[in-house]
């Protein structure tokens, strides 16, 4: 039986994973749940998995959690903050840890597991976009697991040798192909792009996400964070990455061989089949996702993508070209940018403003250490902040 930790549970992929574990409670069992500020779920998520252990960001929170635990005679710790993150996640009775919080907020309790050594399911594609060096190094030297979650990066990982650890090179892998879907506006009249609506930026045509990735799919950043993300993850350079659009994401992503081969991961878009992946392997079982039907599907298209209409995809290539602390103040420019455009607070077309604008002022920081991602994180929020309130 293996100990498992929900960081994120209340939100999209928290609850995917949840629906997977409960569907096999004779090989997992749940001994950690994490939220920001979820109260009412998090309470129903510890009714029905009985956790040992439950942190909430917000502190105000966790005491009405703990409170409404303790009178229904629930015996569950309760902790909060930072400190209470990285307990959920450095667990003792944990072995698999599902690294599903948003944001760079998901950096230090995922970086707790891996000191620890666990098997980190990562969702948090931000944890590896601001310290892509720091996190593996630290994998490799504690001895962690990193199993990919999503759905790109999984594909590619079930599309790779077994060794390709020992460099792409050494076992003929040529190109990394990620796919994308090409969100909502992937053929909206470009003027129209000013005036369009959190709603419709959160309306995705294939997946059913968080709103802050679903804004990242809206603008293609999420497809700009995952080639950093896979850049880290398999140890490629940036142009063996290249980003196919297929609308109907039934290509989860390819990769492409020495010898011309190319192999591909197909599957109904849904991230319990990730999930399940990353929470058996190297077995496989149920995931709860229907078979895939090709005749449904009928056909796949594939285009390439448009750079003008998605500059961020552009910004995430070159933030990753420069390295040092670049892509963790892409990453949190952008944080500050899809939060004020989902308040109403700037267009659009604003964002990748924004996200420019902050690259261009916040070039040096430390890269070798936590601290100094987050130093450069902090700052780069700061600056990001001002380009909102000048209106970029
Ligand atoms: P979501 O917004 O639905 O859920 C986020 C979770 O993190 C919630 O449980 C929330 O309570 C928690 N959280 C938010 N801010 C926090 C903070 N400051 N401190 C602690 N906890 C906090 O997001 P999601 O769509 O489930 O995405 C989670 C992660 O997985 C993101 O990094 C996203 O990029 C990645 N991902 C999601 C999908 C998807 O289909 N949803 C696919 C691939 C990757
Ligand atoms: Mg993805």
């Amino acid at each position: 039986m293996k100990g498992v930790a929900v960081l994120g549970s209340t939100g999209s992929i928290g609850v995917s994973t949840l629906d997977v574990l409960a569907r096999h409670p004779e090989r997992y069992r749940v001994v950690t749940l994490t939220a920001n500020t979820g109260v009412d779920k998090l309470y129903e998520q510890c009714l029905q998995f009985r956790p040992q252990y439950v942190a909430m960001a917000d502190e105000a929170s966790a005491s009405a959690l703990a409170q409404r635990l303790k009178s229904k005679g629930l015996r569950i710790e309760v902790d909060s903050g930072v400190a209470g993150l990285k307990s959920a996640a450095a667990h003792p009775d944990v072995d698999d840890v599902m690294a599903a919080i948003v944001g760079a907020a998901g950096l230090a309790p995922t970086l707790a597991a891996v000191r620890k050594g666990k098997r980190i399911l990562l969702a948090n594609k931000e944890a590896l976009v601001v310290a892509g060096d720091l996190f593996m190094q630290e994998v490799t030297q504690h001895g962690a697991e990193v199993l990919p979650i999503d759905s790109e990066h999984n594909a590619v990982f079930q599309c790779m040798p077994e060794n390709f650890r020992d460099g792409l090179a050494r076992v003929g892998v040529e190109r990394i192909l990620l796919t994308a879907s090409g969100g909502p506006f992937r053929t909206k009249p470009l003027a129209e792009l000013e005036s369009v609506t959190p709603e419709q930026a959160c309306a995705h045509p294939n997946w059913d996400m968080g709103r802050k990735i679903s804004v990242d799919s809206a603008s293609m950043m999420n497809k700009g964070l995952e080639v950093i993300e896979a850049r880290w993850l398999f140890d490629a350079k940036p142009d063996q990455i290249q980003v196919v659009v297929h609308p109907q994401s039934v290509i989860h992503s390819m990769v492409e061989y020495a010898d011309g081969s190319v192999l591909a991961q197909l599957g109904n878009p849904d991230m319990r089949t990730p999930i399940a992946h990353a929470l058996a392997w190297p077995e496989r079982h149920g995931s709860g996702v229907g078979s895939l039907n090709l005749f449904d599907v009928a056909r796949l298209d594939f285009e390439e993508p448009d750079t003008e209409r998605f500059p961020c995809l552009r910004l995430a290539y070159e933030a990753v070209t420069a390295g040092g602390v670049a892509p963790a103040v892409l990453n949190a420019a952008n944080e500050v940018a899809v939060e004020r455009f989902l308040d109403g607070s700037i267009s659009f077309p604003s964002i990748p403003r924004v996200i420019e604008q902050t690259l261009e002022k916040v070039t040096n920081g430390d890269e070798q250490s936590l601290e100094g991602l987050m130093a450069a994180d902090r700052e780069a929020r700061g600056v990001a902040e001002q380009q909102v309130a000048a209106r970029v």
